[in-house]
């Protein structure tokens, strides 16, 4: 068997690896604590589970629409116009099981063999590695924590070429929680309007796990954006239902179709149950999710003033998603051999930032998912392993 030169480079997360290995270190008999996971620890809303074993109960065990159950088309086109302050018809939503297939179509539907895809580094691992399996470009775009972790857009122009045919956007940001502001996203649109044949595929997963008084712009409401922008959006985060598989896309006109049939060709349908439960996660009560918002906070303050406070840390405060992202750089230690060491040593499973790209070296991610208590065990071992490395690179 020979395996095909276009999946040998496929990237991946390497949050499930230290996972996987805290999951061996939980089994033989030690305790771990998990903050490598960008997913909620909270349960999903009970209303939402109701519906969904209410559904499986009525039978909604059968193929669905492939574009998506049309209720919830409708429900989530009435919640996007509504929050990105844009019209959006259902029939430019496509329901899919979760939000990762939508970067998976937009490079399938949007890259040509040759071209060029620019997206954030570090950034999220997936969008270099579907820019690659469609056998384009990957082409990265710094962000750098002395630009308040927001990429540069001068730096973007420079990265244009008559080849590039897509961007990744992420705002909130994973890995570092920035959020793009008003100004920024209206001369990112106007740049992208000056590049004929430019799609902006913009990830907004986060968009509503806010702090401070941030707001979220989406560069879909600005003219002339509807017709060349992806959005990619979902529930796994924002109603805590990672594993239900539920997402969506909002797509220009003419990609409906082509993304319809990608869906018939990957999955046929996302699961009728799932899709019911969602629905009841847009119609139901908001609590739930402002209890989750709110304790996201409450850890977020803790973890950035715990860290802070260790020698050698640095910690901007992110103002959106549930992630820290330190700079750890004083250790003077490679950041994927920092975060293997800490979970060896001390049970704290982090994610390296080199995950999320080579500008990701000297930091290490740490997603609030876990209760105060724990966070701040989980500080004083941070500090206790840092205080090891600094008296060791002492000795030497
Ligand atoms: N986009 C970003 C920026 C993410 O961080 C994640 C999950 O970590 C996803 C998308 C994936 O979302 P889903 O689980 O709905 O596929």
């Amino acid at each position: 068997m020979k395996i095909a030169r276009r999946v040998r480079g496929l990237g991946t997360e390497q949050a499930f690896a230290f996972a996987a290995r805290a999951r061996e270190m939980e089994a033989a008999g030690r305790e771990v604590i998990h903050l490598e996971f960008g997913e909620p620890d909270a349960p999903s809303p009970p209303h939402v589970v109701e519906a969904g074993i209410a559904a499986l109960r009525a039978g909604h065990t059968r193929y669905e629409m492939p574009a998506g159950w049309p209720p919830l088309r409708e429900a989530i086109a009435e919640e996007f116009s509504r929050t990105r302050g844009v019209r959006v018809p259902a029939d430019r939503v496509l329901v899919v099981p979760g939000a990762k297939p939508v970067m998976f179509f937009a490079a399938l539907s949007l890259l040509e063999e040759g071209e060029e895809g620019i997206y954030p580094d570090p950034g999220f691992p997936i969008y270099p590695s579907v820019i690659a399996l469609a056998g384009a470009k990957p082409v990265p775009w710094p962000v750098r924590e002395e630009n308040a972790f927001l990429p540069d857009l001068g730096e973007l122009r420079s990265l244009l070429t008559p080849r590039t045919r897509l961007l990744f956007l992420n705002s909130p940001h994973n890995p570092t929680g920035s959020v793009a502001p008003r100004a920024w996203v209206e001369e990112l649109c106007r740049l992208v309007r000056e590049c004929p044949g430019l799609a902006l595929v913009t990830d907004e997963i986060y968009s509503r796990l806010l702090f401070d008084g941030a707001e979220h712009v989406s560069p879909l409401a600005f003219e002339g954006m509807a017709e060349r922008t992806v959005v990619i959006d979902g529930f796994s985060k924002t109603h805590a239902m990672t594993g239900w598989r539920l997402g969506y896309a909002v797509v220009p006109p003419p990609l409906a179709p082509i993304f319809e049939r990608l869906v018939v060709n990957a999955v046929s349908c996302t699961p009728p149950f799932t899709q019911r439960a969602g629905l009841e996660a847009i119609r139901g009560p908001r609590e739930p999710f402002e209890k989750m918002r709110e304790e996201f906070r409450r850890r977020r303050d803790a973890l950035v003033e715990g860290l802070n406070a260790i020698p050698g840390v640095r910690c901007s405060k992110p103002r959106g998603g549930f992630c820290v992202f330190p700079s750890v750089r004083e250790s003077g230690v490679p950041s994927e051999k920092l975060a293997w060491d800490l979970l060896e040593e001390e049970g704290i499973a982090s994610v390296p930032g080199t995950a999320f790209g080579p500008m990701g070296e000297g930091y290490l991610r740490f997603a609030c998912t876990t209760p105060l208590p724990r966070i701040a065990e989980a500080l004083r071992r941070i500090e206790r392993f840092l205080q090891r490395r600094r008296t060791a690179a002492k000795a030497r």
